[in-house]
């Protein structure tokens, strides 16, 4: 799941002010708007990757996550899931009709006007995890914290401060929407002074500011079935934001992402050791201490054992997270010449050496035969 830089995807410079980004991811909306391109998937995916950007650079906080430690550093501070979101959704995320209302004419409005003053299922959220090897052949539990905007406690969401009610909207009387022109030719789209909630809100909660939500972190327990893998999504269901009007929750997708291992790599259910013996052990055959997942075991090599060679150990890799059954592991031997050799090593190899020259191994005959052929010598 490499992601893109940012700052190239917005097409702007690292040190860019509000405003340009501001413009910058504007123009890039318009460019790649769904609306513009039906039916082109590719742009979709542009859009969605622009707004993903775009909350990232708009907000001060996360752009300074995002500088310091790339996306890492977002990591659990509950980015909205962009993929997962229709263009309306994205639209009423960054200010909507004000944003794009003097471009598209409203577009979007009226199919929206609807939706807004009845109930709607909140916003999904996506967040990550980073897990061993170790956690992932076994699952787990993790404790997964991150930041979503809740319902504001103090006005209970409606935005209006505590004793008051928001007023219906004298402009719109409520719906949300507005008619232009007259006849055949009438145009609905959004309400310009309520926005399409149908309300009017005039003391304003001063805890969340009039908006019904407050940054709130929250807490879950994650259930980690055996045999993740990189970049598989978990859902967690209700814990995106809440819902509008009483709307459902959204959802919280937790994203795995397993640490390196020092010895281990993975390869699908299999694990894959590199493991380096000497070359007498090679020669004369050994048996050999090799990492797993659970400390390390014992392989019996046999004698004559190449450079390369692999030896599966069976059951000793990662269950299929759908079947439950095992993989293998997978050794590797990687063969070490001897340096710094004492005097009496070198004379007994030196020795050996002598006795070589009747006696070659059967794979470099074989070599220096198809040596000898190629060059006709
Ligand atoms: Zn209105
Ligand atoms: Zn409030």
């Amino acid at each position: 799941m490499a992601k893109a830089d940012y700052y190239q995807v917005l097409g702007v410079e690292k040190n860019a002010s509000p405003d340009e980004i501001k413009r910058a991811y504007r123009r890039m909306a318009i460019k790649h708007h769904p609306d513009k391109n039906p039916g082109n998937k590719e742009a979709e995916a542009k859009f969605k990757e622009c707004a993903e950007a775009y909350e990232v650079l708009s907000d001060p906080e996360k752009r300074r996550q995002y500088d310091q430690y790339g996306h890492e550093g977002l990591r659990g501070t509950g980015m909205h899931d962009f993929s997962r979101m229709n263009v309306e959704d994205i639209f009423s995320i960054f200010g909507g009709d004000d944003f794009f209302s003097s471009i598209f004419g409203g577009l979007g409005g009226g199919r929206r006007g609807g939706r807004r003053g009845g109930p709607g299922r909140g916003y999904d959220l996506e967040t990550s995890v980073e897990l061993t090897l170790n956690e992932v052949a076994h699952g787990t539990e993790k404790t997964i914290e991150f930041t979503r905007q809740d319902r504001c406690p103090e006005c209970s969401g409606s935005g209006a401060a505590p004793g008051t009610q928001p007023t219906r909207c004298p402009l719109c009387g409520g719906s949300g929407q507005v008619a232009k022109g007259g006849g055949f030719f009438q145009m609905v789209s959004t309400c310009p002074q309520c926005h399409g909630s149908g309300q009017i809100i005039r003391n304003p909660c001063p805890a969340c500011h009039g908006s019904g939500r407050v940054p709130k972190k929250r807490t879950v327990t994650l259930r980690v079935p055996p045999g993740v893998h990189e970049g598989q999504g978990i859902r967690v269901a209700g814990e995106g934001e809440p819902g509008r009007n009483g709307g459902p929750n959204g959802d919280l997708y937790v994203y795995v992402r397993i640490r390196p291992h020092e010895f281990l790599e993975r390869d699908g259910n299999d694990l894959v050791a590199i493991v380096p013996i000497s070359f007498t052990q090679a020669a004369l055959g050994a048996t050999i201490e090799v990492p797993s997942l659970d400390g390390t075991r014992q392989l019996k090599v046999p004698p004559g054992t190449q450079y390369g060679s692999l030896f599966r150990i069976r059951g000793q890799g990662l269950p299929d997270v759908r079947t439950g059954r095992t993989g293998d592991e997978l050794v590797q031997v990687t063969i070490e010449t001897p340096t710094n050799m004492n005097a009496r090593q070198e004379e007994l190899l030196r020795e050996f050496a002598q006795t070589e020259n009747r006696n070659v191994s059967p794979k470099s005959q074989n070599f220096f035969e198809r040596l000898k052929r190629h060059f006709g010598s």
